[in-house]
């Protein structure tokens, strides 16, 4: 069989691995570039195959690097089935419209502003090319194993990470190959630890953050100190996130302080309008999870959810002290942003970094010390104390992706490493070799491999 690597390659955006056999094509994630310009160029790169001839796609979990480029895919002619859990349906299709309208909402603006380089800037997809992908989806349940065809079959087992993630099993020619997809830490609040695989013969595995260990810290603690003392100089604490993100964790981390009386009795505010409907998600799939719904509920209750424009408008006006989640989680874009204009020149507002900021992105260039930012065209002074606490993050570290692989029963042929940058990938390719001497490779974007 073929493989072929179209995207997550040197990269941890853009997610695509086509597999190849006996005429069946399967692409493992369609995700969308996202981060510096060369890469979401590619957005808009015809694949390498016709999307047509693609059988089927099996997604690890829905986040937009990993399923956001699934409306193009759809629109350019692909009419298989896109298997993936059922949480993961749900995540999909809320990333998928909310990336549309992001993506109809900035063309408008750049033919408001005539600031595209095209005579008319054009969205990637629209709304209604995002709900054509819904029919597609088929939803697995955990560890079952389904027949994609007389000869090849999947099985998805949990990723951790977020909700519904899962690495996938792909049986086809004799062979199993193993997708880690995204893989998160393995003592997440929320979410159960990764499930490690006992036997494979090629895996593809994820390298976020493959040069790096989350430092042992008590982010509980660490957030109840940067609430305080903001709270105590009048100020706002600005957490970007993504609805699907850490948004969970951290509205976990601040009820618990709040049942400890531990944080001020301020707003604490979640503006992203797709809030509701994740923790929706958290409802409706209670074994994905650690959470009851009695403890999702009283969770719940401790926040303002903002889904409305206006009372986004409202919110950044009032100076009061309060601790705002928005989106986007690297602050590419979303409201986000709108609470920066206003609040990142003050000095009395601590901006908390939770989750992997790639390059090129307003959060990797204020974790880097920047001292100004660009918002909507303009730049503003960066007074704000901005912090970063890593070990919140959903992705494993250096350590766990090891600690994956210790399960292995008998040595693969060969281990590909995936979705990082060229650093990281390098760093974690050495420590395997290094710990369990397994062949392991880091591939090239578009390389085809036979195996
Ligand atoms: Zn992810």
């Amino acid at each position: 069989m073929k493989v072929k690597f179209i995207g997550g390659a040197g990269t941890v955006t853009g997610s695509k691995t086509l597999i190849e056999s006996n005429g069946i094509r399967i692409l493992i994630d369609c995700g969308q570039f996202q981060g510096l310009k060369p890469l979401r160029e590619l957005n808009w790169e015809p694949l390498p195959v016709l999307p047509s001839s693609i059988d089927f796609v099996l997604l690890t979990h829905g986040h937009l690097d990993h399923c956001g480029w699934l409306p193009r895919l759809v629109s350019q002619g692909f009419r298989g089935k896109i298997y993936c859990s059922s949480p993961t349906v749900s995540i999909a299709k809320l990333i998928l419209l909310d990336s549309a309208k992001i993506q109809e909402e900035e063309a408008e603006r750049a033919n408001k502003e005539k600031t595209a380089k095209h005579e008319i800037a054009e969205p990637l997809y629209t709304v209604e090319q995002a709900q054509e992908v819904s029919p597609l989806f088929r939803s697995v349940k955990h560890n079952e194993t389904i027949m994609l065809d007389a000869e090849i079959s999947a099985r998805f087992f949990g990723s951790g990470h977020i909700i519904g993630a899962c690495s996938i099993e792909l049986i086809l020619e004799g062979k199993t190959l193993i997708f880690s997809g995204d893989l998160g830490q393995d003592d997440d609040v929320l979410m159960f630890p990764p499930i490690k695989p006992k036997k494979a013969d090629y895996i593809f595995v994820e390298s976020t953050y493959g040069n790096k260990i989350h430092p042992e810290e008590d982010v509980k603690l660490l957030l109840e100190t940067y609430i305080n003392n903001t709270y105590h100089k009048d100020g706002t604490v600005i957490i970007p996130s993504f609805a699907v993100e850490r948004a969970q964790t951290i509205m976990y981390l601040i009820w618990q302080l709040k049942l400890e009386d531990r944080i001020p009795n301020i707003p604490y505010i979640i503006d992203t309008p797709m809030g509701v409907d994740v923790l929706n998600v958290f409802y409706s799939n209670l074994n994905w999870h650690k959470l009851s719904k009695s403890e999702c509920e009283e969770m719940r209750k401790v926040f303002t959810i903002i889904s409305d424009y206006k009372e986004t408008i409202e919110t950044i006006y009032d100076n009061r002290p309060k601790v705002v989640i928005a989106a986007s989680g690297m602050m590419t874009g979303g409201r986000v942003l709108s609470y920066l204009e206003r609040y990142i020149t003050r000095a009395n507002t601590t901006l908390v970094i939770v989750g992997y900021q790639a390059e090129g992105t307003r959060g990797r260039k204020l974790i880097e010390g920047a001292k100004e930012l660009k918002i909507f065209g303009k730049y503003y002074e960066v007074n704000a104390n901005v912090i970063e606490i890593e070990s919140l993050s959903a992705h494993a570290d250096q350590k766990d992706l090891l600690n994956w692989l210790s399960e292995l029963e008998t040595k693969p042929q060969k281990i590909f490493l995936l979705h990082g940058e060229n650093q990281p990938a390098d760093e974690l390719r050495i420590k395997i070799q290094e710990k369990y001497h397994y062949d392991c490779t880091i591939p090239l974007m578009y390389q085809e491999v036979e195996i």
